[in-house]
């Protein structure tokens, strides 16, 4: 794909933009010239119940970082008290179960408000009071977000961890936030088999002595064992309660939330949100990067224990009146064709999933997509790792028909929401790349001594300027904050990603600098590699690691996945080796190629690279952290499969 592949914005998404080139340009220069005015004119977004007079006040050296630091206000009003007058019989969350024989459940606003005020009294009884930290060990379930608000509305700091986490992975959680309570469920239902919730705490909480209260929705139904004096059924205690509860006013820089990153670089990060930044950034981003409209219906198919959720199933689109909706269940249960059928049934607007859905997608053909409408679509969105053009192609021709808007959008856990992306009716897109900045982020490349790099080059991506949704610190290791971001590079955020940017001003993002590899001299961004061999016709999926060579310094090594049915021959790996070299050049041509059926992924989807270049290096003695694999069986096959070679 080349830089002069420009697809205009469309004309789906010019009509009734909130934002069009003009605009985008003219609100990008008051963000960057004057940020004071810029926030000025943003913070009535919210509802405050002392509205701040101080707008950014932060430092990257010394690292502190403070936003709106003397209002006051509370994230659950800002999603459900301010909507009641307006839009209280509005659905406010859709739900869609596992199974599509199972029957859909909507909640108004009204009731999600009643519903909210109810948990938060509940948990008031149960002994939560402001500052504590509650583990939500949850499936997709509207309850997950009953739960977020429900702290929120008290002052208690929420640590999701994902459904999917094992009892060692929420101990070890549980621990590092020192949570004394745990919302959790009887048991959750994926791609139709339990996910045992409740076992999986009682297992975990073996070790979490300091744990006084757990909270248990019944959504399964089947029995599980409750402790006495510890476990309470939701439903039942529910009844108890007045549905009416006054919100803790909080202090914008009291923490709403603390968030362990999805795991593929090392050891999770307890990374921590607070109110008034964070809730600002997911309406001000969810406002403009989804360009959402007044009644629209808005599915992220992310689960609520990453921070994509967080910000675009709750925050974002229910501090804006949005309609979201939560899927219990996953792509390709019970056929393939399952996200169409949903977006078929609800008439959703607004689609918003990560690559690693898309590849396995595209890998099926386009049958099981266009046997559904999809005419209620207006925006698709891509979020979690580099979507290859390929990938990106295929959505744009096959699930968007070339009518509709892609936002390709970059950010991370510590940035709690959007930081780089097309504004649909404002920005042409190039297939694979995340495009321009949002209002008030200032991206830059640096080299390796941290000196910038001006005009179109590669480099390492760091941030000059704060933004408010910023993540504040690391939850009890302020050090690990200051060592991971504001070290390598004095005075700049350092994202850890690489990226280029083009002559237009483009950004893309070339994956992680870990993943940067040096083959004599010349330096190749793996996402590069991988999206030259996922061009080809009978590969589903790449991942490209460095390895030591003699003389090169690094040579390539990838792994590749090929399409269902597809067989695995030396054929092939010439092939594929030929493609790299047409594609890019032949400084890029693969070392190896590994051809096999699987990637080691982490429960978000996302290759765990560590991992593959450990294997590459036939060094598997320690391979560190792997308790956020999707899979840990994947590995001893490459293992086996490296042996081979
Ligand atoms: P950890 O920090 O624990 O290693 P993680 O980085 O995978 O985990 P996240 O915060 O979920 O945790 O992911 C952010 C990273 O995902 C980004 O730094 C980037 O590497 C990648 N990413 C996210 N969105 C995009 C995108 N649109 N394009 C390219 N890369 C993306
Ligand atoms: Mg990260």
């Amino acid at each position: 794909m080349t830089d002069e592949t420009r697809i205009a914005v469309p004309a789906t998404a010019k009509a009734g933009t909130h934002c069009d080139l003009a605009g985008y340009e003219a609100l990008y220069a008051q963000s960057m010239e004057n940020p004071d005015g810029f926030w000025r004119d943003q913070i009535g977004r919210l509802d405050w119940v002392k509205t701040p007079t101080v707008m950014g006040n932060w430092s990257y050296d010394p690292v502190d970082i403070k936003w709106f630091e003397d209002g006051v206000l509370n994230a659950s009003t800002q999603c459900l008290d301010r909507h009641l007058a307006t839009r209280g019989d509005q659905t406010a969350i859709i739900w869609e179960a596992d199974s599509p024989d199972a029957p859909s459940r909507t909640l108004t606003y009204r009731e999600l408000h009643g519903e909210v005020c109810r948990m938060a009294n509940v948990l008031k009884g149960m002994g939560v009071t402001k500052g504590d930290r509650v583990t939500i060990y949850m499936p997709m379930i509207p309850e997950a977000a009953t739960a977020m608000l429900a702290c929120a509305r008290v002052g208690a700091v929420h640590s999701v961890v994902f459904g999917g986490f094992s009892p060692d992975a929420i101990s070890g959680r549980i621990q590092d936030a020192d949570c004394r309570f745990v919302i959790t469920a009887d048991a959750g239902a994926r791609g139709g088999r339990p996910v045992p919730l409740k076992v999986n705490v009682d297992k975990a909480l073996e070790s979490c002595p300091g744990v006084t209260g757990v909270l248990v929705v019944r959504h399964d139904g089947k029995p599980v064992a409750m402790a006495d004096g510890r476990d309470v059924w939701w439903h039942e205690a529910r009844e108890t309660v007045p549905a009416h509860c006054a919100p803790e006013p909080m202090g914008a820089e009291d923490p709403l939330f603390i968030l362990y990153t999805s795991g593929s670089t090392g050891k999770p990060k307890g990374v921590l949100h607070t109110t008034g930044g964070y809730m600002l950034w997911a309406n001000l981003t969810f406002h403009y990067v989804f360009d959402y409209r007044e009644g629209e219906i808005h599915w992220c198919t992310a689960d609520v224990g990453w921070v994509t959720g967080h910000s675009y199933i709750v925050y974002g689109p229910l501090s804006q009146g949005a309609t979201t909706l939560m899927f219990e269940g996953i792509p390709n249960y019970p056929d393939v064709s399952r996200f169409w059928q949903v977006i078929e049934k609800h008439k959703v607007n607004i689609f918003y999933t990560a690559p690693t859905a898309l590849r396995a997608l595209m890998r099926e053909g386009e049958a099981p997509v266009k046997k559904h409408d999809r005419s209620s679509l207006r925006l698709l969105g891509s979020v979690g790792e580099p979507i290859n053009p390929e990938a990106w192609l295929w959505y744009w021709r096959t699930v968007g028909d070339e009518k509709l808007p892609i936002i390709d959008t970059w950010w991370q856990t510590e940035t709690g929401g959007v930081l780089i992306s097309s504004l649909p009716g404002a920005i042409d897109m190039k297939p694979g790349s995340a495009t321009k900045p949002f209002f008030g982020v200032c991206p830059e490349l640096v080299d390796a001594e941290g000196q910038f790099i001006e005009g179109p080059a590669s480099g390492n991506l760091v941030l000059t300027r704060s933004w408010p949704g910023q993540m504040r610190t690391v939850y009890g290791d302020h050090e690990r904050f200051v060592q991971t971001y504001f070290s390598t590079y004095k005075g700049m955020y350092f994202t850890g990603d690489g990226a280029r940017r083009d002559e237009d001003g483009y950004w893309w993002i070339t994956g992680r600098v870990d993943d940067v590899i040096n083959v004599s001299g010349h330096r190749l961004g793996t996402a590069e590699i991988e999206s030259a061999l996922v061009a080809h016709p009978d590969v589903a999926e790449a991942a490209v690691v460095a390895v030591p060579h003699d003389i090169k310094g690094q040579g390539i090594y990838a792994y590749v996945t090929p399409n269902m049915g597809v067989e695995a021959t030396e054929d092939m790996v010439k092939e594929l080796k030929f493609c790299v070299r047409e594609h890019i050049s032949p400084i890029a041509t693969p070392d190896f190629i590994h051809l096999t059926p699987a990637l080691p992924k982490t429960r978000s989807g996302k290759i765990m690279r560590r991992i593959l270049r450990k294997i590459a290096e036939n060094d598997t003695s320690n391979l560190g952290d792997i308790s956020t694999l999707a899979d840990p069986s994947v590995v001893q096959a490459l293992i086996e499969g490296r042996k081979n070679r």
